[in-house]
């Protein structure tokens, strides 16, 4: 299959005598992504880099106001600066009149790097106790290091040590590292002394210290070989390769997600990880057309039957891929033959499954219809065996049926409303009362309230499960809240409800074990995970925004959805916050008007709770859908099926609950009989 590759040596070419330097942070994303290098470089050097995003909000401080940030990128480069400009302040107070603040580069007068360098000449002959932005051209390397501490050794020596202020609360990432190995180099070249410690200021408030012998060898080996990457005689081919780091890089719209959808790239395969994407290529099956153009004939182990209702409408996927091409449609296969026909190594079940996803994304794709495929009720009592605890019955054939007293909750977190911490802000979610649903949301605009509010809501929970223990709390994990967990890399306390409202009770036993046994107890319920073990479909992905389509829920349709208790309920208006990150960026925006100089306005928290609203009011459709399904499907269970496994610690936690039942009624006795005295 042709690529669309290009080398840091197309550009170096193309942009003839063109200077382009590295920096440490360029080297940061290279560890990311090589191909993000690539492109960053090639960007630069054809100048078309919009406006300076960059550019330090120290002068917006000084006058008091930081200009709002256009979107969730600037908003995480403005906490930046921000966490920055307080580290400054701190050395203020430390060294009062010794914090040397390097003179800003003049790029109105186009100063270029070197010219400023030379402008400001050596501050560390200086006496400054703190440098903050000193630059260094170094070894083709620039950078300029956030501070430079001066340090006295026991030997006498005093040297600069650089510290580099970062948003990260859960330590230094391998990148903040290498930045500051750079910084520590340049000093010695400008000092003739190697700093003993490099030293990064977390968000959390703690400093992390490195010794620069332990990473030296690493720094040197990186170096190189970056720079080999960097070199047009040396420099290799570079694709986009599916990351974490896509989701927050700034070419992934622009240039890596196209040239996936241009390739029909396996990237879009639902369940498909690297390593089995990596399996297909080795075997020159690349696309998600190709994958689907297999037949039993190719591959023995594809000797299921791909569901023959859906036979059809694949051949008209088929038929219309044809047309659009002006290609036979197993001309798809031509490198996977060319190559051998060497079956991937892959496990044969999980070959299978790719196999139908990629004809049910084909069918989505090509004959426009998306088609739920069930597992048989076998399978899913065998992969429930490998789930542990409550999480066995994470599958439709335990889905329960619905209940007058279920809840749909969701919630929506800023994981930097504070530079220190994040902030769930609402929890919402729907019951019904009186036989009408109602929407009730919970919000908090500030650490104290975020506990009191979660702490009430698990009471709430609690009481109403010992009233009704057939209740269950419905909700929908996120991607785009595994999305922000990557940004904050607290992946664990992150991404999942639970984690989210157990980590608001860290200090607060009682409720924490409220919260357990509820789970304990499988009140919980996560519909993704019980939608990801039970089904295929043929969307790309398993969010709510896709799955909601299926039970029929479009949003910003006029719909009788419970109100919001915001006026302008404008049903179409939550359409504005289209991921979870929209309404932190809204939030943001919010919480924070007072700094950005813009007015508190309501509106942008009634736009959250419809989102909010529509997302829980999509989790309870969704459940509806799903027990629909179950009885249509014929090989299910037209009922909700117990578990046949022992779960351990279930009676346990029985025992609990139904001990805080009995204790309830003799409090509430010895209550009675007091107020009768
Ligand atoms: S979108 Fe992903 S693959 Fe593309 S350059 Fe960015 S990180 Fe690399």
């Amino acid at each position: 299959m042709r690529r669309l590759s290009v080398t840091t040596g197309d550009y170096y070419n193309s942009v003839a005598k063109t200077q382009i330097m590295l920096s440490p942070s360029k080297i940061t994303a290279w560890l990311e992504c090589e191909h993000y290098l690539t492109l960053k470089l090639k960007d630069e050097a054809q100048n078309r880099k919009k406006g300076d995003k960059t550019t330090k909000i120290t002068k917006e401080l000084a006058s008091g106001i930081v200009e709002p940030p256009e979107d969730f990128a600037d908003m995480l480069r403005k906490k930046g600066d921000l966490h920055e400009q307080l580290c400054l302040k701190d050395y203020q107070a430390k060294y009062p009149g010794s914090v040397f603040e390097v003179p800003e580069r003049n790029e109105a007068e186009y100063e270029s790097f070197s010219l400023w360098i030379d402008r400001i000449g050596n501050p560390m002959e200086g006496s400054y106790s703190v440098i903050f932005q000193m630059p260094f051209i170094h070894d083709g390397i620039r950078g300029v290091a956030d501070f430079l501490v001066q340090t006295e050794y026991e030997d006498g020596q005093t040297v600069y040590e650089p510290v580099d202020s970062k948003l990260s609360r859960t330590g230094a990432k391998q990148g903040h590292l290498l930045q500051l190995l750079f910084y520590a180099e340049a000093i010695e070249a400008k000092t003739g002394i190697l700093p003993r410690q490099v030293h990064v200021l977390l968000g959390s408030g703690e400093t992390e210290s490195f010794n620069v012998r332990n990473y030296w060898w690493y720094w040197k080996r990186l170096k190189g070989q970056v720079k080999k990457a960097m070199d047009p005689n040396t420099a290799k081919e570079t694709d986009p390769v599916k990351c974490s780091h896509c989701g927050f890089c700034e070419f992934h719209y622009t240039h890596c997600r196209p040239q996936w959808e241009r390739e029909d790239s396996l990237v879009f395969l639902s369940g498909a990880r690297k390593a089995h994407r990596d399996s297909l290529a080795e075997v020159g099956i690349e696309t998600i057309t190709s994958l689907a153009s297999l037949t039993s004939a190719d591959i023995d182990t594809l000797n299921s039957t791909f569901p023959p209702s859906l036979e059809e409408d694949f051949s008209i996927a088929k038929a219309n891929w044809s047309a659009k091409s002006g290609k036979e449609f197993r001309s798809v296969l031509a490198d996977w033959h060319s190559q051998g026909m060497i079956i991937p190594e892959i496990e044969d079940d999980q070959l299978f499954k790719l196999w139908r996803q990629a004809r049910l994304q084909s069918i989505a794709e090509h004959a426009n219809k998306v088609h739920a495929y069930f597992f048989g009720q076998e399978e899913m009592e065998e992969k429930a065996l490998d789930r542990e605890g409550w999480k066995k019955d994470q599958c439709i054939l335990y889905l329960p049926e619905m209940s007058d007293h279920d809840i749909y909750l969701d919630f929506e977190g800023h994981p930097f409303w504070s530079i220190e911490e994040g902030l769930i802000f609402l929890f919402g979610f729907i019951e019904k009362e009186d036989g009408e649903w109602k929407y009730v949301a919970y919000w908090a605009h500030d650490k104290a309230e975020e506990k009191r509010q979660a702490g009430a809501i698990i009471d709430y929970f609690f009481e109403k499960f010992q009233k009704y223990p057939q209740m269950r709390i419905y909700h929908y994990n996120h991607t785009e809240r595994s999305l922000l967990a990557d940004i904050t890399q607290e992946a664990d306390s992150m991404s999942s409800i639970l984690a989210i409202l157990g980590s608001a009770f860290q200090n607060s036993p009682p409720e924490l074990e409220r919260l357990e046994r509820l789970e304990d107890q499988g009140v919980f319920v996560d519909l993704l995970a019980v939608a990801r073990n039970s089904m295929q479909t043929g969307f790309r992905s398993f969010s709510l925004k896709e799955m909601e389509k299926l039970a029929g829920f479009f949003r910003g349709q006029d719909r009788n959805l419970p109100s919001t208790g915001f006026q302008d309920d404008d049903p179409s208006e939550s359409g504005s916050i289209e991921r979870g990150a929209g309404a932190v960026f809204e939030y943001e925006l919010y919480s924070n008007a007072e700094l950005y100089g813009i007015p508190k306005d309501e509106k942008r928290l009634g736009r959250i709770a419809r989102y909010n609203r529509d997302d829980v009011v999509a989790t309870r459709d969704l459940h509806e859908w799903l027990l629909k399904e179950r009885k249509r499907q014929d090989k299910l269970p037209n009922e909700t099926l117990t578990p046949s496994i022992d779960h351990e610690g279930y009676d346990l936690s029985e025992t609990q609950i139904e001990r805080e039942r009995l204790q309830a009624i003799i409090i509430d006795e010895i209550k009675e009989r007091r107020n009768a005295l």
